[in-house]
């Protein structure tokens, strides 16, 4: 089997990816090693940014998105028994976050994969990537009980945290980076409406709880347990017990509980593998880095990632320059870190380590204070939640250069949830079409959409 770029991994890095290359005219092989039902269900992200929503609106895979996604403003900081409201687009220049679950996003993807898409095998096992170094690398894999090669002219490397194509980078030019935090979440998924509309992030004595949610009757919660728990070893009652401790308040508000679905520990870790790019193979997503999933970045840097390869790609082949394919690691790196940095924040600011001190203790309430009372540092914690626009190889902010960079979501999404401006509803910020292409709004709905009969995957937030 040959193509153009040869993707391993469909989760959110791979199955965008495939779609973007599509959209450029460029053709691309997806081998995921599971079955279709065990991507559509894996519960994971939920959190999209600003720049998120805008490329998958700009891929044409935003539709549903859209309609059923929850525009949220905010996030509520619980500590103390007190209760503060972060406003995002107050303090991020109108940006704003998407709750819509990454199950949704892979279905979609899947969907418009098999619909338009070139192949997306399931039960596809990549082996090895060989000849990493070479023009013509190889992904040997198994589908279906028989072996088979794809060969390629790029291999893109997006089959999470422990596939098999991080490790065709020689260990001689592999530099790891690694913090594992001594805890962990125990998620559980809720058939009930959520307790509050945004989500809702408590410091405990007890440890850190998290209220989100995946649709109006779903809730997602969370809870700090130490490494290594069994989730079965908490009963159903013993968890909302505990929520409800950790989330209380000296007001009347209450935590609805309801039948939990679903139960799972995940341990917090920060992983970063540079570089990201060995010859003529990529690595993006949860194959290059990791981010404890208390900034709600993991997807959203996966999204970066695959943006910044399909454009690199494409600048090829327009103009005949590598440049960007070059510079495609740095150019990641630069995100990644910041994100590494935020959830860093995040994590330290929020959980109770096991052998925390009365003096460390006592310096995260005054940095909850802080952001409490600190227009300034409120603002930095909203501009890092809802992500900060994406740069260019030199390291200039896109907002700096071009209107799109600018623009914000401005507008809530058309799903009726928390929609009360009274305006038409709207799809907000529509990217400009990066360097060629032709977009125009079709207004007399007050709904806006492409009229042109290319989609340009690549907005230049991105850039
Ligand atoms: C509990 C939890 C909550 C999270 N919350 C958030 C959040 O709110 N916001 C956020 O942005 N991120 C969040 N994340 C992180 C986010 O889910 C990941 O960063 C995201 O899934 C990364 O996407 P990916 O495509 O790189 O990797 P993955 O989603 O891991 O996909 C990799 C794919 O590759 C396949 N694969 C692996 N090996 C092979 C092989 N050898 N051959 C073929 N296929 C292979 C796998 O089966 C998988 O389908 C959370 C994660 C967890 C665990």
């Amino acid at each position: 089997m040959r193509t153009t770029v040869g993707i391993i991994g469909a989760g959110p890095a791979g199955l965008l990816l495939a779609r973007l290359l599509r959209n450029a005219g460029i053709d691309s092989v997806v081998l995921e090693s599971r079955d279709r039902a065990y991507v559509e269900r894996r519960q994971r992200a939920g959190i999209l940014e600003q720049g998120t929503v805008d490329v998958l609106r700009a891929a044409g895979a935003g539709e549903r998105m859209d309609r059923e996604g929850l525009r949220h403003d905010g996030i509520e900081l619980r500590f103390d028994r007190r209760r503060h409201r972060v406003d995002f687009p107050a303090l991020a220049g109108g940006r704003a976050v998407m709750v819509y679950a990454q199950t949704e996003v892979c279905k979609d993807l899947i969907a418009l994969q098999l619909e338009e898409g070139g192949p997306l095998l399931f039960g596809a096992e990549a082996l090895a990537v060989e000849g990493a170094g070479t023009e013509r690398p190889r992904v040997p894999f198994t589908h279906e009980g028989r072996e088979d090669v794809l060969e390629c002219d790029y291999v893109v490397g997006c089959d999470g945290f422990r596939g098999v194509a991080r490790q065709a980078v020689p260990a001689e030019v592999s530099r790891v980076f690694e913090r594992t935090y001594p805890f962990g979440w125990l998620g559980v998924l809720a058939d009930v409406a959520p307790s509050h509309d945004e989500l809702v992030y408590a410091r405990h004595e007890r440890g850190f709880a998290l209220l989100s949610m995946r649709s109006p009757a779903v809730s997602r919660l969370y809870l700090q347990v130490p490494e290594g728990t069994d989730a079965e070893a908490w009963a159903d009652d013993e968890i909302w017990a505990e929520l409800e401790r950790r989330f209380e308040t000296d007001d009347a508000w209450r935590l609805e509980r309801g039948p939990i679905t679903q139960k799972s520990v995940t341990p917090m870790r920060g992983y970063v593998h540079e570089p990201m790019r060995h010859g003529r193979l990529f690595l993006a997503g949860d194959a290059a880095h990791i981010v404890p999933p208390t900034g709600a970045k993991g997807l959203n840097l996966a999204v970066g990632d695959v943006v910044t390869f399909a454009r690199a790609l494409t600048h090829l082949k327009e103009t005949g320059s590598g440049e960007r394919l070059d510079a495609y690691s740095a150019t990641c790196l630069r995100r990644v870190w910041q994100a590494e940095r935020f959830s860093y924040d995040m994590t330290t600011l929020l959980h109770r380590p096991p052998a925390a001190t009365p003096f460390e203790e006592r310096v995260q309430l005054a940095r909850l204070e802080r952001i409490t009372s600190s227009r300034a540092a409120e603002a930095d914690l909203a501009e890092g939640y809802t992500g900060s626009p994406w740069s260019d190889p030199n390291g200039r902010s896109a907002a700096g250069r071009s209107p799109a960079g600018r623009r914000r979501m401005t507008d809530r999404a058309p799903n009726g949830h928390r929609t009360t401006t009274g305006r038409a509803p709207c799809y907000g910020f529509v990217p400009v079409l990066a360097g060629h292409g032709t977009h125009a709004y079709r207004g007399s709905t007050g709904e806006r959409s492409f009229l042109s009969s290319r989609v340009n995957p690549l907005p230049t937030y991105y850039s």
